[in-house]
């Protein structure tokens, strides 16, 4: 399958139809980024990368890092994970308020905000120091020391995440939350802050297309029942409200982040990246989606 000529052709086809969407706006610093950037990447299990476009530039990854976040749980988890984070779909956006109450402060899933955030109180727990050792997990899954928090854009979260804020509340009054709120909330927004280009996000997260396994390091990230079960996950939780959506034109799992980067598993075979800022109104990059229904309509590669 020649990869590179399809990811080329489309990009051209793309990046000459109208870019609808806005850029993320409710962080102030996330306003501020270039709507028509687009880039491209996918890597093979067998070390090849293919790319187009903006696909070296960083960009801030939002809540594609909830993947990370999960992996490093889950890998240290002691079974009581799942009892605290649900694993069905929400059909609700990101930051909702509205299923916690009826559900005892028990996030839907993992990759919700609220999800996410009782991930980081896990996280929280499990270690020493959970900034430093999260960044450390996700340097060593990546193989890129250079990956870093990005302080300004967790400011500017934490100067507006009026909602984040409010959700960790009500979970904590579930007795969901068991550390203090502002070293949950500091490692959340920090986790979010994460900048990374597509070349390197779509290397990161070949793990989850090896059974767990880092392909170039060879390094054991996580289980094979580990990774099918975060797969899963991707596949009905990872695109807020438009899950399905995502898998009936796509088909692969996947997570996407308000940055506007999409990441997608191809199970034994590839992690492809996009990015392009614009947001649909569910809040998932609108070239992104387009991209990759395109890709896996071409190439007829879908998990299904
Ligand atoms: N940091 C964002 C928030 O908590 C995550 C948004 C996202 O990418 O879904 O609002």
């Amino acid at each position: 399958m020649n990869y590179q000529k399809i990811i080329d052709e489309l990009y051209k086809e793309i990046i000459d139809q109208e870019n609808l969407g806005n850029v993320a706006s409710y962080i102030p610093e996330l306003a501020k980024v270039d709507p028509h950037k687009f880039g491209i990447c996918l890597s093979t299990i067998d070390n090849e990368q293919m790319s187009i476009g903006d696909a070296d530039e960083k960009f801030s990854i939002q809540s594609i890092a909830k993947v990370f976040a999960l992996s490093l749980a889950y890998k240290n988890a002691d079974g009581e994970l799942w009892e605290r984070v649900g694993v069905e779909p929400s059909g609700t956006p990101f930051n909702s308020l509205v299923q916690l109450e009826s559900d005892l402060g028990i996030p839907r899933n993992p990759f919700i905000n609220a999800g996410a955030i009782v991930i980081c109180d896990i996280l929280q727990s499990q270690l020493k120091d959970p900034k430093t050792e999260l960044l450390d997990f996700i340097r060593m899954v990546s193989n890129n020391p250079t990956i870093d928090y990005s302080s300004s854009i967790a400011e500017s979260e934490k100067s507006q995440g009026f909602r984040n804020i409010a959700l960790i509340n009500f979970i904590k009054s579930f007795g969901n939350i068991k550390n203090e709120i502002n070293d949950v909330l500091d490692l959340y927004f920090n986790l979010c802050s994460i900048k990374m280009s597509c070349k390197e996000l779509s290397s990161s997260f070949l793990y989850l297309a090896n059974h767990g396994v880092e392909p170039i390091s060879n390094n054991k990230i996580l289980n094979g029942s580990q990774t099918k079960r975060i797969n899963a996950i991707m596949q009905t939780c990872g695109f807020y409200d438009e899950a399905g959506e995502f898998a009936f034109k796509v088909g692969l799992p996947g997570k996407s982040g308000v940055g506007g980067g999409i990441i997608a598993i191809y199970p034994n075979n590839y992690c492809i990246a996009v990015w392009s800022p614009k947001l649909n109104s569910k809040g998932n990059s609108y070239r992104g989606m387009n991209f990759l229904e395109i890709f896996t309509t071409k190439t007829k590669l879908s998990i299904f």
